[in-house]
């Protein structure tokens, strides 16, 4: 296809922006209609005025200023913000680029005016979809950090979780008088003693004592529980510091208490009770003196913790027939 000078012409007229031609001397030589319809008139109207005519009072000053000077300077000029002097003293803000057509004399150049409101109109769509970024950006923070405290919150319920079980583990093994272990715990201890003692056979010693406090029933009476309570409290901190680091000390009933001594022999296991009873007698209690009976065993193959239990039981029942505060082999 080709395309004739009257064709461009008559596209030119109607541009999407305005544009006139000036001359050397700054008057319009061409105006596009474009031009003329926002400004209303004719185009003989414009011809021959001086291009400063077609601003506003205070644009004028930056179109001889600003565009005109630059023009003269360099033959180009972009984006300078005037405004169109319209009808009735409006006035229609444009961005004004101008180029020169041609170095010969008389050089000719064109204006093009785009109004500032299309421009605005994009920066205003680039600015809408900043701020869609923006938002959608903090929403993503904002999802972020909800994860994130949900985490945090998860976490802490974890680990509120293991602390509760932990206690719990604890509460299901300890007397909470004493904060010893109880008897479902010495039992499981013994238990496993008695497991490993199997795998050693007979050359596995281990000794297993039953101690109960002497009288206690009339100290509760005379003194009231709480004192009754206090007396075990002080009972279970004698036996912790008197034992060895080995040996378990169990609450295993209201005032009887079960002890394990590993790698102890019969022998050594009376000697070291006698001991402990020594200094069960020796502590000054308050408000009353208080004694401990002892039924001490040794381990035999073939022993389950019943029977080493009950050869404890029936040797503390000859100690208080013996008159309590003693010990007595079984
Ligand atoms: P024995 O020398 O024959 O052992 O006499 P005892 O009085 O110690 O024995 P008995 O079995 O007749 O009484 C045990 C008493 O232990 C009964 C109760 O008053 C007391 N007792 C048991 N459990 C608790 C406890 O948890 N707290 C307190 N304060 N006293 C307890
Ligand atoms: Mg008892
Ligand atoms: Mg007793």
């Amino acid at each position: 296809m080709s395309l004739r000078a009257s064709d461009l012409a008559r596209w030119w007229q109607f541009a999407p922006s305005g544009q006139v031609v000036i001359d050397e001397q700054g008057k319009v030589l061409l105006a596009n209609y474009t031009l003329r319809d926002w400004l209303s008139c004719s185009t003989s109207q414009l011809i021959n005025q001086p291009a400063s005519n077609l601003f506003t009072v205070e644009s004028r000053m930056l179109y001889l200023g600003v565009l005109a000077y630059r023009l003269t300077d360099v033959g180009a000029v972009d984006e300078v913000h005037l405004n169109l002097r319209l009808e009735n003293d409006d006035a229609l803000p444009v961005l004004c680029s101008a180029r020169r057509l041609s170095a010969e004399e008389p050089s000719l150049t064109l204006i093009s005016m785009l109004p500032i409101g299309r421009k605005d109109q994009l920066e205003r769509e680039l600015l809408e979809a900043r701020q869609a970024v923006q938002q959608a950006l903090e929403e993503k923070n904002a999802v972020i950090a909800e994860l994130e405290s949900m985490r945090a919150t998860l976490e802490s319920h974890n680990s509120e979780l293991q602390r509760l079980t932990m206690q719990l583990g604890h509460e299901a093994n300890s007397d909470a008088l004493t904060g010893l272990p109880n008897r479902r715990h010495f039992d499981l201890v013994l238990q496993e003693r008695l497991a490993l003692a199997a795998v050693a056979r007979s050359s596995d010693v281990f000794s297993v004592a039953i101690l109960d406090i002497d009288h206690f029933k009339p100290v509760n009476d005379e003194h009231g529980h709480a004192v009754g309570d206090h007396v075990l409290q002080q009972l279970a901190t004698l036996l912790s510091s008197q034992l060895r680091g080995q040996d378990i000390a169990a609450r295993i009933g209201g005032e009887e208490f079960a002890l394990l001594m590993p790698d102890t022999s019969i022998d050594e296991a009376v000697n070291a009770l006698d001991r402990l009873r020594l200094a069960i007698e020796m502590y000054h209690w308050q408000p009353a003196p208080i004694t401990a009976s002892l039924g001490v065993t040794g381990y035999l193959p073939e022993d389950t913790s019943e029977s080493l239990m009950a050869r404890a039981d029936d040797a503390l029942y000859v100690a208080k027939h013996q008159g309590r505060n003693h010990v007595a082999r079984g």
